[in-house]
């Protein structure tokens, strides 16, 4: 329980969510006077850009994520404590914790982005979202079950069960629909030689006029030939507006007959309750200032997805809700914390964009860093190279390797598992 954690007096950091921005911020600040304490509801830390490869079982769940414990051994001032957070009482200088409260000197929240639904319950009953490996796993059983049950049903009912349709083309939209017809082309025919897999049809659905459009007009292009060779069937300036399970709605007027949604269409910050009044920002993003403060308070810092820093004039919106921005605000704090202990001012952030790439399959991608843009072969390689580099544990580097390397020549890893939780039998 937290109250077992004893404290040290004055420097308690309570970091709430242990993802790219407070995993960072707890590494950097190994062996300093702070007592460090995570607080996370998972015990591990995801790895969620290959999500998407574990919904089509091309890699394991174990092969993405890394248990904290097993990231900060030996680190005496390390505390981890499974929970949930229900809310923070910055008066008290508490969070409320399934676990009980725990007591904080400063506290960080890095809590992340979860899905927004846009407030629609019926697609949020019937659609599968991605925001968890738990959820990847949900996934990957989703549509292996599909096609079991697609040898079960009456002809005219074998295509909607074998079709699969993706809102949202930003990159986890465009990548999960290439690898989907990599499979529809490879595996599954062998898989099941009873079921034709010409009805099994592709649709990307995406409410702005390109895909992937956080990047530029020739990425979002070239991703775009890409998918239409490949025979994705792609709806641009087109929302799913409803869904039953059955048929989607699309604003074009429009339905499709599909048992399989994947939402990859929105995401909405993680906010917790008891921050004082007007922290709440745009997309449920906590107002912060340049040096992560959350607005009005001394104490409590926010960063990554959950965080709103708007007073960058290049990013007038806050920063994009990626990996990079959450780190580097992560090491920076980590800089910021360090020189508080030392009476030295803190410093103000500024985001340094490194690019950004998307995958569309087999020897295709799309690369922007700061000064080139590519795509195809090279552009794919450095995709697998960046996302390597990424990942936590040299194990999980190996084996995602592995993986890679195999499923490049054979197209064949068994991990097409329905695994679900069934203890009765
Ligand atoms: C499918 C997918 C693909 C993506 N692909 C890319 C990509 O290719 N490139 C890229 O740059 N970005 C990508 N992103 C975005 C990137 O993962 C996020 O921007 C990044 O993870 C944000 O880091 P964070 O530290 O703010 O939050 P997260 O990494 O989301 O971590 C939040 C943590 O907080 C914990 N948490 C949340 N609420 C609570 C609570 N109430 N109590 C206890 N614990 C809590 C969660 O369990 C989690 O561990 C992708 C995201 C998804 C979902």
């Amino acid at each position: 329980m937290g109250k077992n954690i004893k404290k040290s007096s004055g420097n308690r950091i309570v970091i709430i969510g242990g993802g790219f921005g407070g995993l960072e911020l707890a590494r950097r600040l190994r062996k300093t006077p702070y007592q460090v304490v995570i607080i996370d509801r998972h015990n591990y830390h995801q790895f969620q850009p290959l999500f998407y490869q574990v919904a089509t079982a091309g890699l394991e769940p174990s092969s993405i994520i890394f248990p904290f414990r097993k990231n900060f051994q030996r680190i005496k001032n390390f505390h981890f404590r499974l929970a949930e957070v229900d809310s923070v009482n910055t008066e008290e200088k508490q969070v409320n914790t399934s676990i009980g409260p725990i007591d904080y000197d400063y506290l960080i929240i890095a809590t992340g982005a979860g899905n927004n639904f846009f407030g629609n319950k019926e697609i949020e009953k019937h659609a599968l979202p991605m925001k968890s490996i738990v959820e990847s796993i949900n996934l990957r059983n989703t549509i292996l079950e599909r096609f079991e049950q697609a040898l079960e049903v009456d002809e005219d009912k074998r295509e909607e069960y074998l079709s699969v349709t993706i809102a949202g083309a930003g990159p986890t939209g465009v990548e999960l629909a290439g690898t989907l017809v990599e499979m529809r082309s490879n595996i599954l025919p062998v898989d099941y030689p009873e079921l034709d897999f010409k009805k099994m049809k592709i649709y990307l659905v995406e409410g702005s006029p390109r895909v992937l459009n956080a990047m530029s007009e020739a990425s979002s292009l070239k991703a775009h030939g890409y998918l239409e060779k490949m025979g994705v069937e792609i709806k641009t300036d087109t929302r799913v507006d409803a869904y039953d399970g059955e048929t989607i709605s699309l604003s074009d007027g429009n339905n499709i007959r599909c048992r399989t949604l994947i939402w990859a269409a929105g995401v909405k910050g993680n906010f917790l309750d008891g921050l004082p009044e007007g922290t709440m920002g745009r997309g449920n993003r906590i107002h912060v200032n340049a040096y992560n403060q959350v607005k009005g308070l001394e104490d409590v810092y926010a960063l990554g997805d959950v965080a709103l820093m708007t007073g960058d004039d290049a990013y007038p919106d806050g920063h994009p809700q990626m990996a990079q921005p959450a780190i580097q605000q992560g090491k920076l704090l980590a800089n910021n914390l360090k020189a508080k202990l030392k009476g030295r001012s803190m410093t103000p952030f500024k985001y340094k964009n490194l690019g950004s790439m998307a995958t569309v399959g087999k020897n295709k991608a799309v690369v922007e860093l700061p000064k080139y843009k590519f795509s195809g072969f090279f552009a794919w390689l450095v995709w697998m190279l960046v996302h390597l580099r990424s990942i936590l544990g040299i194990k999980n580097k190996f084996i995602v390797f592995l993986n890679w390397v195999w499923n490049y020549f054979t197209y064949n890893l068994s991990l097409r598992l329905i695994i679900k939780r069934d203890l009765d039998k």
